[in-house]
Protein backbone atom coordinates (compact mmCIF):
# COMPACT_ATOMS: atom_id res chain seq x y z
CA UNK A 1 0.00 0.00 0.00
CA UNK A 2 1.56 3.24 -0.95
CA UNK A 3 0.16 6.37 1.14
CA UNK A 4 -0.42 9.29 -0.72
CA UNK A 5 1.50 12.57 0.82
CA UNK A 6 -0.99 15.27 0.08
CA UNK A 7 0.64 18.80 0.45
CA UNK A 8 -3.03 20.50 1.24
CA UNK A 9 -3.55 19.60 4.80
CA UNK A 10 0.78 20.25 5.55
CA UNK A 11 0.18 23.65 3.83
CA UNK A 12 -2.77 24.35 5.77
CA UNK A 13 -0.99 23.75 8.99
CA UNK A 14 1.71 25.76 8.68
CA UNK A 15 0.05 29.11 6.75
CA UNK A 16 -2.23 28.61 9.92
CA UNK A 17 1.26 28.45 12.42
CA UNK A 18 1.74 31.95 10.16
CA UNK A 19 -1.27 33.39 10.25
CA UNK A 20 -1.49 33.46 14.21
CA UNK A 21 2.19 34.55 14.86
CA UNK A 22 1.58 37.30 12.03
CA UNK A 23 -1.47 38.37 13.92
CA UNK A 24 -0.22 38.97 17.30
CA UNK A 25 2.29 41.16 15.50
CA UNK A 26 2.48 45.11 15.76
CA UNK A 27 2.78 45.44 12.38
CA UNK A 28 2.20 42.90 9.53
CA UNK A 29 5.88 41.80 7.41
CA UNK A 30 6.17 42.68 3.83
CA UNK A 31 7.30 40.37 1.05
CA UNK A 32 8.01 41.88 -1.82
CA UNK A 33 8.15 40.12 -5.49
CA UNK A 34 9.54 40.92 -8.14
CA UNK A 35 8.46 39.82 -11.59
CA UNK A 36 10.19 40.50 -14.93
CA UNK A 37 8.60 39.97 -18.04
CA UNK A 38 5.80 37.96 -18.82
CA UNK A 39 6.26 34.36 -18.60
CA UNK A 40 2.85 32.95 -17.55
CA UNK A 41 3.93 29.76 -15.73
CA UNK A 42 6.26 32.91 -13.24
CA UNK A 43 2.78 35.00 -13.34
CA UNK A 44 0.62 32.12 -11.83
CA UNK A 45 3.19 31.60 -9.63
CA UNK A 46 3.76 35.31 -8.16
CA UNK A 47 -0.28 35.72 -7.94
CA UNK A 48 -0.20 32.68 -6.09
CA UNK A 49 2.25 33.95 -3.69
CA UNK A 50 0.65 37.59 -3.37
CA UNK A 51 -2.94 35.90 -2.57
CA UNK A 52 -1.15 32.77 0.28
CA UNK A 53 0.70 36.34 1.77
CA UNK A 54 -2.27 38.22 1.86
CA UNK A 55 -4.07 35.73 3.32
CA UNK A 56 -1.98 35.50 6.36
CA UNK A 57 -1.96 38.61 7.40
CA UNK A 58 1.34 39.08 5.15
CA UNK A 59 1.38 42.36 3.25
CA UNK A 60 2.32 41.69 -0.39
CA UNK A 61 4.24 43.51 -2.78
CA UNK A 62 5.09 42.68 -6.81
CA UNK A 63 7.10 45.05 -8.77
CA UNK A 64 6.34 43.98 -12.64
CA UNK A 65 9.12 45.05 -14.70
CA UNK A 66 9.24 45.05 -18.45
CA UNK A 67 11.18 41.80 -20.23
CA UNK A 68 13.56 44.41 -21.48
CA UNK A 69 14.88 45.59 -18.24
CA UNK A 70 18.26 46.04 -17.43
CA UNK A 71 20.42 43.49 -15.17
CA UNK A 72 21.83 47.47 -13.63
CA UNK A 73 18.43 48.34 -13.29
CA UNK A 74 17.32 45.44 -11.69
CA UNK A 75 19.82 45.43 -9.22
CA UNK A 76 19.22 48.67 -8.34
CA UNK A 77 15.72 47.93 -7.62
CA UNK A 78 16.77 45.33 -5.33
CA UNK A 79 19.01 47.97 -3.13
CA UNK A 80 16.72 50.14 -2.74
CA UNK A 81 14.29 47.12 -1.38
CA UNK A 82 17.41 46.07 0.63
CA UNK A 83 16.92 49.46 2.06
CA UNK A 84 13.72 50.42 2.53
CA UNK A 85 12.58 49.24 6.35
CA UNK A 86 9.19 48.48 5.57
CA UNK A 87 10.29 45.47 3.58
CA UNK A 88 11.46 42.65 4.91
CA UNK A 89 11.38 40.02 2.15
CA UNK A 90 12.71 40.02 -1.16
CA UNK A 91 12.17 37.00 -3.81
CA UNK A 92 13.01 38.31 -7.43
CA UNK A 93 11.30 35.37 -9.57
CA UNK A 94 13.17 32.88 -11.84
CA UNK A 95 13.77 32.40 -14.35
CA UNK A 96 15.01 36.15 -15.55
CA UNK A 97 15.78 37.15 -19.25
CA UNK A 98 18.42 36.60 -21.11
CA UNK A 99 19.87 39.93 -20.62
CA UNK A 100 19.94 38.75 -16.58
CA UNK A 101 22.27 37.25 -15.14
CA UNK A 102 20.28 35.98 -12.10
CA UNK A 103 23.24 34.94 -9.76
CA UNK A 104 24.11 39.24 -9.89
CA UNK A 105 20.79 39.92 -9.07
CA UNK A 106 20.72 37.30 -5.82
CA UNK A 107 24.18 38.46 -4.67
CA UNK A 108 22.74 41.76 -4.44
CA UNK A 109 19.91 40.87 -2.47
CA UNK A 110 20.55 41.81 1.63
CA UNK A 111 20.99 38.03 2.67
CA UNK A 112 19.13 38.95 6.13
CA UNK A 113 15.74 39.27 3.37
CA UNK A 114 16.49 37.00 1.19
CA UNK A 115 13.71 34.64 1.46
CA UNK A 116 14.15 32.17 -1.17
CA UNK A 117 17.44 31.22 1.05
CA UNK A 118 19.52 31.82 -2.77
CA UNK A 119 22.21 34.17 -1.62
CA UNK A 120 25.85 32.46 -1.36
CA UNK A 121 25.82 33.41 2.66
CA UNK A 122 22.56 31.68 3.14
CA UNK A 123 24.04 28.62 1.18
CA UNK A 124 27.04 28.65 3.42
CA UNK A 125 25.54 28.70 6.61
CA UNK A 126 23.12 25.96 5.44
CA UNK A 127 26.57 23.84 4.52
CA UNK A 128 27.78 24.92 7.85
CA UNK A 129 24.45 23.76 9.35
CA UNK A 130 24.33 27.34 10.61
CA UNK A 131 20.86 29.11 11.33
CA UNK A 132 20.00 31.37 7.74
CA UNK A 133 17.57 30.99 5.27
CA UNK A 134 16.97 27.59 3.12
CA UNK A 135 15.18 26.96 -0.04
CA UNK A 136 11.32 26.92 0.80
CA UNK A 137 11.08 23.33 -1.71
CA UNK A 138 14.04 21.91 -0.05
CA UNK A 139 12.30 22.95 3.70
CA UNK A 140 9.13 21.28 2.62
CA UNK A 141 10.32 18.11 1.44
CA UNK A 142 11.58 17.45 4.86
CA UNK A 143 8.34 18.99 6.44
CA UNK A 144 6.83 16.12 4.61
CA UNK A 145 8.96 12.99 5.55
CA UNK A 146 9.04 14.70 9.26
CA UNK A 147 5.33 14.72 8.97
CA UNK A 148 4.64 11.22 7.64
CA UNK A 149 7.63 9.99 10.21
CA UNK A 150 10.05 8.51 7.79
CA UNK A 151 13.12 7.85 9.62
CA UNK A 152 15.95 9.91 8.19
CA UNK A 153 18.51 9.01 10.74
CA UNK A 154 21.07 6.06 9.11
CA UNK A 155 18.69 6.05 5.79
CA UNK A 156 19.85 5.74 2.33
CA UNK A 157 18.50 8.98 0.49
CA UNK A 158 18.96 9.50 -3.28
CA UNK A 159 18.29 13.15 -4.92
CA UNK A 160 18.25 13.17 -8.28
CA UNK A 161 19.14 16.66 -9.45
CA UNK A 162 22.13 19.03 -7.71
CA UNK A 163 20.55 22.44 -8.71
CA UNK A 164 20.95 25.78 -5.95
CA UNK A 165 17.04 26.08 -5.58
CA UNK A 166 16.19 21.75 -4.96
CA UNK A 167 19.11 19.55 -5.41
CA UNK A 168 21.94 20.94 -3.17
CA UNK A 169 19.88 22.44 -0.47
CA UNK A 170 17.82 19.38 0.47
CA UNK A 171 20.68 17.06 -0.13
CA UNK A 172 22.24 19.05 2.80
CA UNK A 173 19.03 19.20 4.90
CA UNK A 174 19.50 15.25 4.48
CA UNK A 175 22.79 15.20 5.22
CA UNK A 176 22.49 16.86 8.27
CA UNK A 177 19.79 14.76 9.82
CA UNK A 178 22.30 12.16 9.58
CA UNK A 179 21.20 10.46 6.29
CA UNK A 180 23.65 9.05 3.98
CA UNK A 181 22.68 10.70 0.89
CA UNK A 182 23.88 10.41 -2.92
CA UNK A 183 23.59 13.11 -5.65
CA UNK A 184 23.04 12.31 -9.08
CA UNK A 185 22.97 14.46 -11.95
CA UNK A 186 23.15 14.11 -15.96
CA UNK A 187 26.60 12.88 -15.78
CA UNK A 188 25.42 9.93 -13.55
CA UNK A 189 26.15 6.28 -14.40
CA UNK A 190 23.77 3.85 -13.47
CA UNK A 191 20.94 5.99 -12.22
CA UNK A 192 18.40 3.45 -11.79
CA UNK A 193 20.64 0.95 -9.59
CA UNK A 194 21.41 3.42 -7.64
CA UNK A 195 18.07 4.91 -7.06
CA UNK A 196 16.76 1.11 -6.36
CA UNK A 197 19.61 1.65 -3.32
CA UNK A 198 17.50 4.42 -1.64
CA UNK A 199 14.94 3.87 1.21
CA UNK A 200 14.29 7.72 0.43
CA UNK A 201 14.21 8.96 -3.36
CA UNK A 202 13.66 12.74 -4.09
CA UNK A 203 13.13 13.20 -8.07
CA UNK A 204 14.06 17.35 -8.58
CA UNK A 205 14.43 16.73 -12.64
CA UNK A 206 12.65 18.61 -14.51
CA UNK A 207 11.44 15.59 -16.99
CA UNK A 208 8.03 14.15 -16.65
CA UNK A 209 7.88 10.21 -15.46
CA UNK A 210 11.49 10.18 -15.25
CA UNK A 211 11.63 7.72 -12.18
CA UNK A 212 10.36 4.62 -13.64
CA UNK A 213 8.51 2.00 -11.41
CA UNK A 214 11.55 -0.48 -11.18
CA UNK A 215 13.60 2.43 -10.22
CA UNK A 216 11.86 2.50 -6.66
CA UNK A 217 12.98 0.42 -3.90
CA UNK A 218 9.43 -0.95 -2.51
CA UNK A 219 8.60 0.68 0.36
CA UNK A 220 10.79 3.70 0.20
CA UNK A 221 9.44 7.52 0.83
CA UNK A 222 9.60 9.11 -2.70
CA UNK A 223 9.18 12.85 -3.42
CA UNK A 224 8.29 14.19 -6.35
CA UNK A 225 9.69 17.73 -6.51
CA UNK A 226 9.20 17.93 -10.35
CA UNK A 227 6.76 20.20 -12.15
CA UNK A 228 6.12 19.47 -15.91
CA UNK A 229 3.58 20.69 -18.02
CA UNK A 230 2.78 18.28 -20.74
CA UNK A 231 -0.33 19.45 -23.14
CA UNK A 232 -1.55 21.50 -20.54
CA UNK A 233 -1.34 19.16 -17.58
CA UNK A 234 1.12 18.99 -14.62
CA UNK A 235 3.26 16.10 -14.52
CA UNK A 236 6.23 15.21 -11.89
CA UNK A 237 9.44 13.62 -12.48
CA UNK A 238 8.13 10.36 -11.09
CA UNK A 239 5.98 7.66 -13.20
CA UNK A 240 3.03 8.06 -10.90
CA UNK A 241 0.93 5.06 -11.72
CA UNK A 242 4.56 2.67 -11.64
CA UNK A 243 5.30 3.93 -8.41
CA UNK A 244 2.21 4.19 -6.60
CA UNK A 245 1.53 0.99 -5.12
CA UNK A 246 5.41 0.31 -4.75
CA UNK A 247 6.57 3.15 -2.96
CA UNK A 248 5.54 3.19 0.75
CA UNK A 249 4.92 7.08 0.54
CA UNK A 250 4.95 9.46 -2.36
CA UNK A 251 3.86 13.21 -3.18
CA UNK A 252 1.90 13.95 -6.15
CA UNK A 253 2.04 16.13 -8.59
CA UNK A 254 -0.12 18.62 -8.14
CA UNK A 255 -0.92 18.61 -4.87
CA UNK A 256 2.12 18.03 -3.39
CA UNK A 257 5.74 19.24 -2.76
CA UNK A 258 4.29 22.81 -4.59
CA UNK A 259 1.97 23.49 -2.00
CA UNK A 260 4.53 23.41 0.54
CA UNK A 261 6.71 25.75 -1.11
CA UNK A 262 4.42 28.72 -0.73
CA UNK A 263 3.82 27.93 2.51
CA UNK A 264 7.81 27.78 3.61
CA UNK A 265 8.28 31.50 1.64
CA UNK A 266 5.50 32.83 4.39
CA UNK A 267 7.48 30.70 7.12
CA UNK A 268 10.63 32.33 5.74
CA UNK A 269 9.50 36.00 5.26
CA UNK A 270 7.95 35.86 9.27
CA UNK A 271 11.78 34.75 10.16
CA UNK A 272 13.05 37.62 8.38
CA UNK A 273 10.75 40.09 10.03
CA UNK A 274 11.51 38.73 13.51
CA UNK A 275 15.39 38.72 12.69
CA UNK A 276 14.77 42.10 11.85
CA UNK A 277 12.75 43.45 14.43
CA UNK A 278 14.64 41.98 17.23
CA UNK A 279 18.14 43.44 15.26
CA UNK A 280 16.32 47.23 15.31
CA UNK A 281 15.24 46.74 19.42
CA UNK A 282 16.95 49.08 21.63
P1 LIG B 1 17.23 22.37 -12.82
O1 LIG B 1 17.94 23.54 -12.27
O2 LIG B 1 16.96 22.30 -14.29
O3 LIG B 1 18.05 21.06 -12.39
C1 LIG B 1 17.71 19.81 -12.89
C2 LIG B 1 18.69 18.80 -12.38
O4 LIG B 1 18.35 17.54 -12.95
C3 LIG B 1 20.13 19.10 -12.79
O5 LIG B 1 20.99 18.93 -11.69
C4 LIG B 1 20.42 18.09 -13.87
O6 LIG B 1 21.75 17.62 -13.91
C5 LIG B 1 19.51 16.94 -13.48
N1 LIG B 1 19.20 16.13 -14.63
C6 LIG B 1 18.77 16.53 -15.84
N2 LIG B 1 18.67 15.48 -16.67
C7 LIG B 1 19.05 14.40 -15.97
C8 LIG B 1 19.19 13.04 -16.28
N3 LIG B 1 18.90 12.57 -17.50
N4 LIG B 1 19.62 12.19 -15.32
C9 LIG B 1 19.92 12.65 -14.09
N5 LIG B 1 19.82 13.94 -13.74
C10 LIG B 1 19.39 14.80 -14.68
O7 LIG B 1 15.82 22.17 -12.12
P2 LIG B 1 15.30 22.56 -10.64
O8 LIG B 1 15.12 24.03 -10.56
O9 LIG B 1 16.07 21.86 -9.62
O10 LIG B 1 13.84 21.93 -10.72
C11 LIG B 1 13.65 20.55 -10.91
C12 LIG B 1 12.17 20.29 -11.08
O11 LIG B 1 11.50 20.70 -9.90
C13 LIG B 1 11.50 21.08 -12.20
O12 LIG B 1 10.45 20.32 -12.74
C14 LIG B 1 10.92 22.30 -11.49
O13 LIG B 1 9.81 22.85 -12.16
C15 LIG B 1 10.50 21.68 -10.19
N6 LIG B 1 10.44 22.60 -9.07
C16 LIG B 1 9.34 22.50 -8.30
C17 LIG B 1 9.23 23.30 -7.19
C18 LIG B 1 8.01 23.14 -6.32
O14 LIG B 1 7.71 24.02 -5.54
N7 LIG B 1 7.33 22.01 -6.43
C19 LIG B 1 10.22 24.24 -6.86
C20 LIG B 1 11.36 24.30 -7.66
C21 LIG B 1 11.46 23.46 -8.77
P3 LIG B 1 23.01 18.57 -14.31
O15 LIG B 1 23.27 19.40 -13.10
O16 LIG B 1 24.09 17.61 -14.62
O17 LIG B 1 22.55 19.38 -15.49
Amino acid sequence: MTEIASGKPLAEEIKGDVRKRVAELPAPPCLCVVLVGEDPASEVYVRGKGKAARACGIESREIRLPAPTREAELVRLVEDLNRDPGVHGILVQLPLPDQIDPARVVFAIDPDKDVDGLHPVNSGRLLANEPGFVPCTPLGCLYILDHHRVPIEGARAVVIGRSEIVGKPVSLLLLHRNATVTICHSRTRELAEIARSADILVAAVGKPAFVKGDWIKPGAAVIDVGVNRVDGALLGDVDFAAANGRAGLLTPVPGGVGLLTVAMLLRNTLQAFEAQTARRRP
